[in-house]
């Protein structure tokens, strides 16, 4: 649970249960607190408080339940001294992990004027001046890399200007707590003054990075409540990383405000990367992927889909990229960076022919299987998006309503009318449409009664928790139940993915689910592996 490079940065990792007993402390937290000779942590975290400081530190962890910081003093060989803790709660126990800095170093005699001027009043964050002395200590911690990410949020001018100063100060301390939930324990989040906020994290993996910048997108994109309108903001992102784009605190921050001033003349709400040459890094990406069609890097692999007795009635086709330059890289990861890259609709569009060009084949073998291919909300909202899924089912040669276009909740939450549109022509003609991972956005049943969809596709975390002891509850089956229930009530059918178990089958059969796809019947297979149980089904064994 604790990482070298935490380790190296933080003075101390402590995980306590909500009563702070302590659970675990690291290896360096006990150097920290014993000096040379380790002295035994207490078994309660208060003990090492201030006393004067015990009550300010239970109010600041009761705030906010997710995540805390505050700086308190401790009690250390009978000295005071002062530390900051980040407290965060850990998913699935009731326990927080807490990262401690000790930052007496820079605490002098006028300490509490300090603390004002390392944080920020406002958001409760910590600011410039924190921000200086972390970035300084990783560098001398080693030659970690680690990357900055400045963020600038685009349209809060407008907000400021449109409602007023209170109003804009909300949004801020809202844009804090939303930031604060995507970042990781690993990572430190900043602001650095106005509506700029900066983030250090250490995962050395730029893919890891993109795809954190990713969930910050979405973070923000989600709408502001000031009432009585809602507004809507975006962010622009630039990104450094130590060593490669700076060696120092000034270059590394500067180059990513570079990267970030690239997204805002890009078109704002995205990510950028520095590179000395931004335009060659995004065109060798790009030119990456169009090599790796050519090359055939990228191919389909395709999970088979079972009806309740067990009998193989379809697939959803999967994209899968094994790149020379990168190795094998997950679709989670890779498929966002082709987002923003603006490849998706020609990635997209490979898919889609490659899919109904397999699904001809497999027809032979069984005729009406049925495929299933994941469409991305960014190439849903393209143009000629029906025209090209209409081109490639006439192109392969195969009947429409053997087709199912995967889409998730968030492409039903962009634009609506144009959605609503799109999927109407399209189902026009006889093509069908699922809703995949349901259950984990913010779509009613209700708004889909509206559309014309023919599925559900149940989340793969709600499967997880059947027979996953101490999960398994009753009150995740009745959900399950009840999702089940309310869309047969309104004609749809439902599938279930990430079925891992027996006991997971046969709820799911109990409960009049439709359709089974998951490890338990099936891993992602090739196309060859799919021919042959095609073959074993049609009784002729290959
Ligand atoms: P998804 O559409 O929800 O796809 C299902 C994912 O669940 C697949 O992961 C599959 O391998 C995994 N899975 C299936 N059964 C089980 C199981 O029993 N247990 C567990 N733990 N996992 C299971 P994969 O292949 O890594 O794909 C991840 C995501 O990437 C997909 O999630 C989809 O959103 C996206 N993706 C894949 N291919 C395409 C594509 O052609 N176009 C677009 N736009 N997105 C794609
Ligand atoms: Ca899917
Ligand atoms: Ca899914």
């Amino acid at each position: 649970m604790t990482s070298p490079t935490l380790d190296r940065v933080l003075d101390a990792i402590v995980r306590v249960d909500p009563d702070f007993n302590v659970k675990f402390v690291s290896a360096s937290g006990r150097r920290w607190f014993g000096g040379a000779a380790p002295a035994a942590f207490p078994d309660n975290f208060l003990a090492i408080l201030h006393p004067g400081d015990v009550d300010m530190f239970r109010a600041a962890s009761r705030g906010t339940p997710e995540s805390f910081a505050c700086d308190i003093r401790v009690l250390k060989d009978g000295q005071e001294n002062w530390i900051n803790v980040r407290g965060y709660q850990l998913p699935d126990v009731q326990q927080y992990m807490m990262c401690i800095i000790d930052i007496s170093a820079w605490k002098t005699d006028d300490s509490v004027l300090r603390h004002a001027a390392e944080h920020d009043d406002l958001t409760g964050l910590p600011n410039r001046v924190f921000l200086k002395h972390t970035v300084e200590q990783c560098i001398e911690a080693g030659n970690l890399p680690f990357s900055v990410a400045l963020l600038d949020l685009d349209g809060f001018k407008k907000v400021n200007d449109t409602y007023g100063h209170a109003v804009g100060d909300a949004v801020l301390v809202e844009t804090a707590k939303r930031l604060n939930r995507v970042i990781g324990p690993d990572d430190v989040l900043v602001r650095l003054g106005g509506d700029e906020f900066v983030m250090v994290l250490f995962d050395p993996d730029v893919l890891a990075v993109n795809s954190v910048m990713t969930r910050i997108l979405l973070a923000i994109a989600r709408p502001y409540d000031t009432s009585p309108h809602n507004a809507y903001l975006g962010v622009s992102i630039g990104v450094a990383t130590y060593p490669e784009h700076g060696e120092d605190y000034s270059t590394l921050l500067k180059n990513a405000d570079r990267a970030m001033y690239h997204s805002k003349n890009g078109g704002k709400n995205r990510v950028s990367f520095f590179a000395e040459s931004a335009e060659s890094a995004d065109l060798s990406i790009k030119s990456a992927i169009h090599d790796g069609i050519q090359e055939g890097e990228f191919f389909l692999e395709y999970q088979p889909q079972y009806d309740i007795n067990r009998c193989l009635v379809g697939a959803e086709a999967l994209m899968r990229w094994s790149s020379r330059t990168f190795g094998r890289v997950a679709p989670d990861k890779f498929i966002p960076i082709v987002e923003e890259t603006g490849l998706m609709p020609f990635l997209g569009k490979w898919a889609l022919r490659c899919a109904c060009h397999q699904l001809k084949q497999f027809q032979e073998l069984m005729p009406g299987f049925v495929m299933s291919v994941n469409v991305s909300p960014i190439q849903f909202g393209g143009d000629d998006f029906d025209s090209l899924v209409l081109e490639a089912i006439s192109e392969a040669g195969v009947d429409p309503a053997t087709v199912i276009l995967e889409i998730t909740e968030s492409t039903l939450m962009h634009s609506r009318e144009q959605t609503e549109r799109t999927l109407a022509r399209l189902r026009e003609k006889r093509i069908r449409f699922s809703i995949d991972d349901f259950g984990t956005g913010f779509s009613s049943l209700a708004y889909l009664t509206r559309l014309p969809v023919s599925s559900i596709k149940i989340d793969k975390s709600f499967i997880r928790a059947i027979g996953d002891p101490p999960a398994d509850s009753a009150a995740d089956k009745k959900l399950i139940t009840a999702m089940i229930n309310l869309a047969h009530s309104i004609d749809l059918k439902v599938v279930a993915e990430g079925v891992e178990k027996e006991e997971q089958f046969s709820f799911l059969k109990s409960s009049g689910c439709n359709l089974i796809q998951g490890y338990l019947l099936g891993k992602p297979m090739s196309a060859e592996a799919i021919t042959s149980l095609l073959n074993i089904t049609a009784g002729t064994v290959a």
